[in-house]
């Protein structure tokens, strides 16, 4: 079996690790990190992000480090944290033994924050939230200096500590840095590096009532982690002298630096957690596994595979760019890689009946069919022919449009891996429907025999025996969104699909299909690829998702 997992090309980012490398910068090392805030569920965005911090580190010899971002105490939860470090685990990274949480250096946060008090560098700043904001300055505006700026190093030492002990309110005061209040980017106008909050934290418990803020967490755990390269989105580009301030007046151990990229945004998708969450709690999904979320648990629970994600996230590059990429790029990674390593199976979807009439009633032949067509070494599996089968009903039609070659009456059609047949007649219910469609078969063309071929038609056919077939589930999906960047739209509300999940529980399947395991990839042969629901599948009953068709559709009109 080949997998697809490519070398991944080359981009700006790992330019700069070669580079670095070569001029020995840090050594000989190379250490990264992917530091996700366990708030919610990693979506594809994060699988961009994943495969540069960690790619870097495989294929440069170095570490890449599992950090939480748990600076926010009232927002996050282990089950995030659970989850994210299976889904990176799935993707096919290894954190080996460096896992870590910001929480793990709040101590030496506060350590270096009372050293830059010290060093007249911080001050606690007891102006209220709102005015904080006013003296701010705006753009194009410079700031006002808060009238606590000057205050002692002395008396801002004792302020934090009783910070710290739980002596105020929240809001009450801020530890901030003493940088200018004049600058042009707002971040360096005296950011604030402390706040309280009287929130028990999921891992330090009731240890801290003052949280460091992120900016400022984020460079001390770089640097006290030893960190070569932090990674991270453009929208931190702007933070990046505050970054290099913090590390530079701080006695930290190393001089990590920041570099950005353009995050990724799909086509008909929203990327950020919040909104995704809000579709969760709303009920729009069914959670955040439903398999039309963007996440990497729903893409899975749909059928997608982390050689296709690491596939899509090789393709799709790193820049600075902003790029809007266009979901049939992801949709066909998973082709490339499914094609290769799906077993071939058949399922009838929306079935309708074909009696073949000229052939005997109770008899059964057993056909030959390929688990997949480049993979001889794979083996057959046998499909039971006989006198009752079922078609999809889109193969048949009573009144062919031009260019149509399955099924019309009168016509001829190869039965896949079986006979020809040719259409005697059909049958209609009141309304029209088409109920049971007639046919013989012409007995010197089955599949397999010689002169089979010698025969033409131009349609090929799939079918199951009614008999030898069992009913199964199948869940077809569309995309979430009518609109090509739903983050675009004042109300996402107002651009959802509809129709985009299609339970269709008559299928017909294969009775070998009734074994299928979670996580075994299958194509159903023209119908595109599925996956067993890891949700909804009892044993001995699964139930498919599609996770993809098996050419791009995007073009036709939904
Ligand atoms: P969101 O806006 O979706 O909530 P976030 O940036 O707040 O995402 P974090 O948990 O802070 O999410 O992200 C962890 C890492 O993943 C960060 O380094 C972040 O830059 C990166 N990341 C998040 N979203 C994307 C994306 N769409 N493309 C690339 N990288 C991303
Ligand atoms: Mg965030």
């Amino acid at each position: 079996m080949s997998n697809p997992t490519p070398i991944p090309a080359a981009n700006f980012i790992r330019n700069i690790v070669a580079e670095d490398l070569a001029q020995a910068k840090n050594g000989d090392r190379v250490a990264t990190r992917f530091p996700p805030e366990p708030n919610g569920y990693l979506h594809i965005g994060h699988a961009k992000s994943i495969c540069l911090n960690f790619g870097i580190a495989r294929d440069f010899n170095g570490v890449c480090h599992m950090r939480f971002d748990d600076t926010n105490p009232a927002k996050e939860d282990t089950e995030y944290v659970d989850s994210i470090l299976d889904t990176v685990q799935w993707l096919g990274f290894d954190w080996g033994n460096h896992l870590y949480y910001a929480s793990d250096h709040f101590e030496k946060c506060y350590a270096y924050a009372e050293q830059l008090i010290k060093a007249g560098k911080a001050y606690v700043d007891s102006l209220s939230a709102e005015d904080i904001r006013s003296h701010r300055g705006t753009l194009t505006e410079p700031g006002k200096n808060s009238p606590f700026r000057e205050r002692s190093s002395a008396e801002s030492t004792d302020l934090f500590h009783r910070m710290r002990a739980g002596e105020f309110a929240d809001g009450q005061h801020v530890l901030r840095l003493k940088i200018d209040m004049a600058s042009p980017n707002m971040n360096l106008r005296d950011p604030a590096i402390y706040r309280i909050r009287h929130v028990p934290h999921w891992r330090t418990g009731n240890t801290w009532c003052i949280y460091p803020m992120y900016d400022y967490a984020h460079a001390i755990s770089d640097a006290e982690e030893h960190i070569t390269h932090s990674i991270c989105t453009l929208e931190f580009e702007d933070h990046r002298p505050l970054y290099d301030w913090v590390v530079e007046n701080t006695a930290v151990p190393s001089r990590p630096y920041q570099y950005e990229f353009s995050r990724l945004n799909l086509t008909y998708t929203l990327m950020s957690k919040r909104l995704l969450l809000e579709l969760v709690t709303q009920g729009t999904v069914s959670g955040w596994d439903d398999p039309r979320m963007p996440t990497l648990v729903g893409l899975r629970r749909r059928g997608y595979t982390p050689q296709a994600i690491r596939l899509f996230c090789d393709r799709i590059g790193v820049s600075k760019a902003d790029s809007l990429i266009d979901v049939s790029v992801l949709e066909d990674c998973l082709r490339t890689d499914l094609n290769e390593r799906a077993l071939r199976r058949v399922a009838v979807l929306d079935p309708v009946r074909l009696t073949i009439d000229n052939y005997p009633d109770g008899k059964t032949e057993e056909c030959e069919a390929p688990n997949h067509p480049q993979h001889p070494e794979w083996g057959k599996r046998t499909i039971p022919f006989a006198k009752e089968l079922v078609i999809e009903r889109e193969d048949f039609m009573a009144e062919p449009t031009k260019g149509f070659f399955r099924l019309t009456p009168g016509g001829e059609v190869r039965l896949r891996y079986a006979y020809i047949i040719k259409c005697t007649s059909f049958e209609t219910d009141a309304a029209g429907q088409v109920t049971v469609v007639h046919a013989d078969y012409l007995p010197d063309t089955r599949s397999g025999t010689p002169g089979a071929d010698a025969h033409k038609v131009k349609g090929n056919i799939h079918w199951l025996s009614v008999d030898h077939s069992q009913t199964a589930e199948v869940r077809l999906y569309d995309r979430l969104f009518t609109h090509a960047n739903p983050a675009s739209v004042e109300n996402y509300q107002t651009v959802l699909n509809a129709n985009s999940i299609e339970a269709r529980k008559e299928c017909r399947v294969e009775s070998a299909l009734l074994s299928a395991q979670v996580g075994e990839p299958i194509q159903f042969e023209r119908n595109g690829y599925f996956a067993v629901d890891s949700r909804d599948s009892n044993a001995g009953q699964p139930v498919f998702n599609r996770a993809v068709t098996l050419r791009d559709s995007s073009a036709k009109p939904r």
